[in-house]
Parts: structure tokens; C-alpha cells; sequence
């Protein structure tokens, strides 16, 4: 399933991004993301696996944001962009080309995550 390929990639790039912090275990509080329209994720959906997939993790009571990003194509034959429709087939409606150039749609990105530190007693300045 999709969403779930999806979440597992942000749990290891919040994986990375936790050791850039190490020794601390940084307390995420939000994580939000920006999600491009043709990417077919569910933001639902994606909610709904993202908190199996943290729960009894690190990342526990994270919470997702999600930005949807709408798709925008950039027509080969004018370079003119467009916003590409599916009963249209995707065509550019100046030269009724193909969609092949997506300029905006097509993103996963973790934008930016809000977090705390907790130090645990280990951590603090002897
Ligand atoms: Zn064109």
C-alpha cells in the first residue's frame, strides 16, 4: 500500500534527523509535510498509518501536518505552465500536449518539525 511505503520513508528521515541531535532524543511534537497532489497520497490515509507506524517509537503523540502542493506542469512545446486535469488527460491546454514536465505536484518533503528538548538526568552538565 502507498501510504504505507510513504510512512515508513518519513520515519527513517526522521530516523536520520533524530542523530543529527545525539546524545538528546529531541520530544517532536509536530512534523509537517508537504505533500504534492500527484504523489496520490491520502492525507487521511496517511494520518492513519503514520500513527501505527510511530506509536511505542521516539515519536510517539507526533502529530502530522500536511500541506498539499497542486500539480503544475510546464508544457514542452511553449514552456507556458498549466495546471494539468485529469479530464483533459493531463494535456497542455495551449498546445494540447502530453504532460511531461511536472514542475509542482510530485513532493514528499518534511518542511519542518516542532520539537522540544527533554533532557534526560544522563545528559545534564555534571
Ligand atoms: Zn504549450
Amino acid at each position: 500500500m502507498h501510504e504505507v511505503d510513504m510512512t515508513k520513508c518519513l520515519v527513517l528521515s526522521m530516523n536520520e534527523w533524530r542523530q543529527q541531535h545525539d546524545p538528546d532524543v529531541p520530544s517532536v511534537t509536530r512534523v509537517n509535510l508537504q505533500v504534492g497532489q500527484f504523489t496520490c497520497v491520502e492525507p487521511k490515509q496517511l494520518e492513519l498509518t503514520w500513527r501505527v507506524a510511530i506509536s511505542n517509537s521516539w515519536l510517539e503523540g507526533a502529530e502530522l501536518s500536511i500541506e498539499e502542493i497542486p500539480l503544475v506542469a510546464r508544457c514542452i512545446c511553449c514552456h507556458k505552465t498549466y495546471s494539468p486535469a485529469v479530464d483533459n488527460a493531463y494535456k497542455s491546454p495551449c498546445c494540447e500536449h502530453p504532460m511531461e514536465d511536472i514542475v509542482a505536484g510530485r513532493e514528499l518533503r518534511i518542511k519542518s518539525v516542532d520539537f522540544s528538548f527533554t533532557p534526560e538526568p544522563s545528559t545534564l552538565p555534571a
